[in-house]
């Protein structure tokens, strides 16, 4: 793609939601093993179902980069994400951070969730994000991979520091990491020298709404940009499970705000315009 092709201007700012259940959050791998998944109680379809309709009143749309593991289970909701008029892309088939795997399995686990998630849908799935923003300067060949396994965009790295993640680093907007491919980093404002999140996680529960409402709104008005913002189904669902077995501070950076969320989400749906990935950064048009 030429660079050049990225629209103009910031007409919107791009909504993301990372289609996962509660049980496969990366900061509780160690006490929730995979072959544990299928026998814990699934809330991601009623948590989604909340979403969808929070979006419809809100009149926004969004990208929803849906777990392969997830979509398996519930193809009805991949349809109906599609169906009510959002982007359906690809989180991974597994959940495996990137830099836990070796080239040939990171390959294949992203290719068998875009195959699930096409066939599903019945159309091209053109966007991927990594579990946990795994991707960065220390496995750089993953851009070669989600490249060769056919998506046009990933959105994959948050260049910011943090102690899972981050590769502060990185450029903050769009580029191309190689051919064919474009990275379109989640947001962050740059403030004394130093990338923040302002791109949501647990930020977004942790600090006052305030704070990423003026920060969208100087990625916006002084960086001319378009921001990135995304969360998961878990967040807006504080009935979730508890899970026993984990680090004092996954469980308090898990639950923190859980019952604020949906009011805040409504708040921030209505103070900004909110659209898809795709759209927003105008792939479909990209050369
Ligand atoms: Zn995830």
């Amino acid at each position: 793609m030429n660079l050049a092709d990225l629209p103009p201007g910031v007409t919107a700012n791009a909504l993301s939601i990372d289609v996962e259940d509660w049980f496969q959050v990366s900061a509780f791998a160690g006490a929730i093993a995979p072959t544990e998944w299928d026998r814990l109680p699934c809330r991601v379809e009623r948590n989604v179902g909340s979403i969808l309709d929070l979006l419809d009143e809100a009149g926004a749309h969004g990208t929803f980069f849906t777990l392969g593991w997830v979509a398996e289970r519930y193809p009805g909701l991949v349809r109906a994400i599609a169906a009510r008029g959002h982007e359906v892309a690809s989180h991974g088939y597994a959940h495996q951070r990137a830099s836990d795997q070796s080239p040939a399995e990171f390959l294949e686990d992203i290719r068998r969730a875009k195959a699930v998630l096409e066939d599903i849908t019945g159309g091209s799935v053109t966007g991927y994000r990594a579990p946990s923003f795994s991707v960065g300067p220390g496995n750089a060949w993953a851009f070669d991979c989600i490249a060769a396994a056919g998506y046009r965009y990933s959105s994959s790295v948050y260049p910011i520091r943090h102690d899972h993640y981050g590769a502060p680093d990185s450029p903050r907007f769009a580029h191309e990491v190689c051919k064919g491919l474009v990275e379109l980093p989640v947001a962050t404002v740059r403030v004394l020298n130093r990338n923040w999140p302002a791109g949501g996680g647990g930020y977004f529960r942790l600090l006052p709404y305030r704070l990423s409402r003026w920060s969208l709104r100087r990625i916006n008005g002084v960086d001319g940009r378009p921001a990135i913002f995304y969360f998961h189904p878990w967040e807006v669902d504080p009935e979730q499970p508890r899970v026993q077995g984990a680090s004092a501070k996954a469980r308090f950076r898990h639950y923190l705000n859980l019952d604020r969320m949906h009011a805040r989400l409504g708040r921030l749906l209505h103070d900004f315009r909110w659209d898809r990935v795709d759209r927003v950064f105008g792939v479909h048009a990209w050369t």
